[in-house]
């Protein structure tokens, strides 16, 4: 039987009904996450979703739900703790408020744990070590290593968005200084753009308004200077990061996906080369860095191969 997959993010919810075989076979997404409204609203808004998915499929009989939502969470319990992406939601019960209306049994993990088994099981890699990261509204990573999902003592392991890259660095939303995410995220890229205008008003972005990740990328590809410094040290600052999990974890793959990767080429070949040249030379000739190939499916996806997982 096909599983009902469901993504929560901070910026687009989305649902979908998914197959064994990882086909889609009905899917439905947002405009966007209601933040401002807190946790019930965008819950009720993600049912529906679900509801939409499974009536375009012809309501079929559901294996699971599967669900993807930032971190940090427990998958276990299915509580999601606090993500900085998705303010209010802290000990929110998503697991049991969506068991209430699907029905059991549901089953909550990290978006980006997820995105990593999705892309694994379907995204047509055929490699056993395997890094997904994804730049989305924050950023996030989950890690495959000899074919198994990578879980930890307590579950939540590779979460790789807050990796310390600069010690003295930005103030990131989970309370550290200098984490990954405060810098290769597209809430920073925004923000990053935004303070940058205080200080060159000449920028053509001041004309903008309020600011996007899109908006820095496409004036960045417009020879605008000041949104070419952000790009480039986005890039730069992920091309390292990435180069330093090369070297950890060694995987055949590292990919790249969510928002900020539908900029394409502009992301994916400063990161690759930069990431391949400074990671050891033996790791970083047994692997490459790709964008994935579902877009905006990545994460419906891999909330039914975790669904999938779960049941097996
Ligand atoms: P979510 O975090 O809800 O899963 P997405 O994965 O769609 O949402 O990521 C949203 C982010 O992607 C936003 O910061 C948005 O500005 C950025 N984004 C969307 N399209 C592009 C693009 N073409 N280039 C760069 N950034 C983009
Ligand atoms: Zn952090």
């Amino acid at each position: 039987a096909p599983v009902l997959a469901l993504d929560v993010g901070g910026t687009k919810l989305a649902a979908g009904v998914v197959s064994a075989e990882g086909t889609l076979l009905s899917s439905f997404r947002s405009a966007e996450t209601p933040l401002a409204a807190g946790p019930e609203a965008a819950i009720s808004r993600l049912v529906d979703l679900g509801e939409k998915a499974l009536a375009e499929a012809g309501h079929p009989e559901i294996a699971a739900v599967g669900v993807g939502c930032g971190g940090p969470l427990d998958p276990r319990t299915g509580v999601i703790l606090g993500p900085p992406g998705l303010p209010g939601w802290d000990e929110v019960p998503l697991g049991r408020l969506v068991a209430e209306h699907f029905g059991p049994p549901t089953y909550v993990e990290n978006d980006a744990t997820a995105a990593a088994l999705g892309e694994y099981r379907w995204g047509g890699w055929n490699v056993e070590n395997l890094v997904y990261l994804t730049v989305s509204t924050g950023f996030g990573g989950g890690v495959v290593a000899d074919g198994k999902l990578f879980r930890g003592a307590a579950d939540q392991g590779g979460e790789l968005g807050h990796v310390v890259v600069d010690w003295q660095g930005r103030q990131c939303g989970c309370g550290a200084r200098g984490c990954a995410e405060a810098y290769v995220s597209g809430t920073s890229i925004a923000r990053r753009a935004a303070e940058a205008l205080l200080d060159r008003p000449d920028s053509s972005l001041a004309g903008v308004g309020t600011l996007t990740a899109k908006d820095v990328f496409e004036h960045a590809r417009g020879g605008d200077p000041v949104a070419r410094a952000i790009w480039d040290e986005t890039t730069a600052i992920l091309g390292r990061m990435v180069a330093v999990i090369v070297n950890v974890w060694e995987p055949d793959l590292v990919v790249l996906g969510g928002g900020v990767t539908r900029a394409g080429g502009p992301l994916l070949e400063p990161v690759r080369e930069t990431a391949l040249r400074q990671a050891m030379p033996p790791a970083a000739k047994a692997c490459d860095v790709v964008l994935s190939h579902h877009g905006d499916t990545v994460g419906v996806l891999g909330a039914a191969a975790i669904a999938y997982d779960r049941l097996e």
